[in-house]
């Protein structure tokens, strides 16, 4: 590892400044953020005077005629002061330790999905943390719960889903801890649809109309599930209390929820688990989730990936061998932003794929894991809720979207269930993912409680019955104040092209400038380093691989790039400031990329493919910085970063000769 920073260049010289072809600025992204330098601080400090004063007064007005229970004189105390003092030093520990954070708001963070935090969301968390509102239910949360259903359906708009709560079938969302929780919502929901109609079957519910064998049962369209458990929850409301009691019971037992899967699966003796398909891209959240449900490892399949893609043709092999076998399906998960390399998978090529499976009699959900890319949604949104051409969106941008990429988006409607993290391209603090299904009537089946049953014909409207939040989610009680954060954003950046929509549209275009000054770069370091951008960027992720140019062996390339990223990586040994700038590694694998693809970059780096033992190290840099193009001091931290590349990587190819 090196010990020293790299030689420094001069401020502002020749290579680092803006070159006259970047994107021009955006003014009104200048009040969003607190700033890399804090710029916008005596904004947010105003704000949080002014709010916090606001709470105080709100204590004082509640029983004003009640005394101050804690006496004027209270502070002078000695064990008063000896409290203070410790609670001092202690913050001042905390806030010492804190430096040593990572930088995420600084242009030269470029490593993981983490930047500078939107100033509305944050300044509305901060506001409502001493209200401590509890989203677990309306009982702790008047105002926050409604907020969270409404940001479900501000998302639910952004994605293309029906919106309209006064609709029956309009979407619901809802605010989780993160995208793992939110993908665990998906495969929940998606096995108690499926295995509902089993449950009618079992309990012998007459009058209804029900699919004719456990299979076809086990394969109903999600609509048409939807439509059953309508017609069950309106013939079970018909019945006189007694009868009503009874039959809830009957058919509450054969339910998979109530049997457990070896319970519900020996009922079913013709049945086989269901199979969860996911591409290789997948985050490891789907790894979890189905040991959570103890649908186990085994019932995850990943589907090869073609340029990090999923492979449809390998998709349709796989569903079509599932229908002749009779091996279920639950869901197809498509990624819309893969964590490692940012590339979006063929979300219209998977429900066109289902499309087709469902003739066979193989019928499953699908859900787009959007935990990264969901936000990006917002440049395909008119003002009005309709989607934008491909043409309007392609016009702000040099490569962005491919007709492919614009599809995909254009296709978010037509899922049943979508996962979208505010703490990643919303810019809001860590402790908020999204789930949003497209049909909320579905949700009737997570409910702790049966409550159609109660309220009979008059089924409680949809804000009334999602104020119990906590019926349906996996979590219990959670914050109020990150929903209130998440909701203000969404009020004054509403998720369209004009208004959030700036944000990532300054990111792609960053993204695009990076990645045409890493072409650049590979052109300026031939004969001394092979620098290959692997595979093209779908958004903001851009990956780099580096070869020292002469090196056949991929052990000594990782060996190379390993030192490379120890000096882009965070060292809780180190001050922060000896970092010029911060990146993050991935691997190039084939069994991501495919063999030939592989050994064509491989090939492509003069290194050589037969010698490869391990996947090929490369960088990663997410660019959702919107600081990259300092304009007005004429600086691009793209260029610098390149700058900066080049003198590392030359500093340690001395290094390397030496030793
Ligand atoms: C980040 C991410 C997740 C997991 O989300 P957390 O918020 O970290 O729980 C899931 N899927 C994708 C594609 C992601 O990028």
């Amino acid at each position: 590892m090196l010990g020293a920073p790299f030689p420094a260049r001069p401020l502002a010289v020749q290579p680092t400044s803006v070159p006259p072809s970047s994107p021009p600025r955006d003014h009104t992204l200048d009040a969003c953020f607190l700033g890399p330098y804090g710029e916008n601080d005596t904004l947010l400090e105003k704000l949080l005077v002014e709010f916090l004063r606001d709470h105080v007064y709100w204590r004082r007005n509640f029983h004003p005629e009640d005394p101050p229970a804690i006496g004027t004189a209270a502070a002078q105390h000695p064990d008063y002061l000896a409290f203070e003092a410790r609670m001092r030093r202690e913050l001042h520990q905390l806030s010492a330790a804190l430096k040593r954070s990572v930088p995420f708001h600084s242009p030269r963070y470029i490593g993981h999905m983490a930047s500078d935090l939107l100033l509305p969301g944050l300044a509305a968390q901060m506001l409502a943390l001493p209200y401590n509102p509890n989203n677990v239910s309306e009982d702790s949360a008047p105002v926050t719960v409604e907020m969270e259903v409404q940001v479900g359906l501000q998302l639910a708009r952004m994605l293309g889903y029906p919106h309209d709560p006064a609709q029956p079938a309009c979407a619901f969302g809802h605010l989780t801890s993160g995208g793992t929780l939110a993908n665990y919502q998906a495969l929940r929901l998606a096995l108690a649809l499926k295995a509902f109609p089993l449950a009618l079957r079992a309990a012998r519910v007459p009058e209804i109309e029900l699919p004719p064998d456990d299979w076809s049962a086990f394969n109903l369209a999600g609509a048409d599930a939807i439509t059953l458990l309508e017609a069950w929850q309106r013939w079970l409301a018909a019945q006189a209390p007694s009868a009503r009691v009874r039959w809830l019971r009957a058919v509450e037992a054969e339910r998979i929820e109530q049997r457990g899967l070896a319970g519900f699966f020996a009922a079913h003796p013709s049945l086989r688990v269901p199979r969860v398909f996911a591409p290789i891209t997948a985050h490891y959240s789907w790894s979890k989730g189905v040991k959570l449900l103890g649908l186990g490892r085994d019932q995850l399949e990943l589907v090869p990936t073609r340029g990090m893609r999923l492979d449809l043709d390998a998709f349709e092999a796989r569903l079509a061998q599932c229908a002749r076998e009779r091996e279920p399906v639950l869901i197809a998960v498509a990624v819309l932003g893969s964590t490692e390399y940012g590339t979006i998978d063929p979300v219209d090529g998977v429900l066109a794929a289902r499309e087709r499976s469902r003739a066979s009699g193989l019928d499953f959900a699908v859900h787009v894991d959007a935990a990264w890319g969901g936000y990006l949604a917002t440049l395909f949104r008119e003002e009005d809720g309709t989607l934008r051409p491909h043409e309007a969106v392609a016009a702000e941008f040099k490569y962005f979207p491919s007709t492919a990429l614009h599809a995909a988006f254009g296709a978010l409607g037509g899922t049943d269930s979508v996962t979208v993290d505010p703490h990643k391209l919303g810019y809001l603090p860590f402790g908020s993912g999204a789930f949003v299904c497209r049909d909320h009537r579905a949700m009737a089946l997570l409910a702790e409680r049966a409550d159609y049953v109660f309220h009979g014909d008059a089924a409680p409207d949809y804000m009334t019955r999602y104020r119990g939040l906590g019926q349906y989610i996996p979590e219990g009680s959670k914050s109020g104040a990150a929903v209130a954060g998440v909701y203000v954003t969404h009020k004054v950046l509403p998720l369209d092209h004009r208004h959030f929509g700036r944000l990532p549209r300054a990111t792609v275009r960053a993204a695009e400038a990076f990645y045409e000054r890493a072409l650049r770069f590979a052109g300026e370091q031939a004969g001394r380093l092979n620098v290959r951008v692997p595979f093209e960027p779908d958004s903001n992720l851009v990956c780099l691989a580096l070869n020292p140019h002469g090196n056949r062996s991929p052990a000594r390339a990782n060996a190379f790039m390993r030192r490379l990223h120890a000096t882009l990586r965070v060292d809780p040994h180190q001050p922060l400031q000896v970092k010029e700038f911060f990146g993050s590694v991935t691997t190039l694998r084939p069994d991501l990329l495919g063999g030939e693809e592989t050994c064509r970059i491989l090939a492509s780096l003069g290194l050589d493919p037969g010698e490869a033992d391990e996947p090929l190290l490369i960088l990663r840099h997410t660019l959702m910085n919107p600081y990259l193009i300092d304009h007005e001091n004429g600086i691009s931290y793209i260029e610098r970063y390149f700058d900066f590349l080049g003198r590392c990587t030359a500093a340690l190819m001395t290094e390397e000769r030496a030793a």
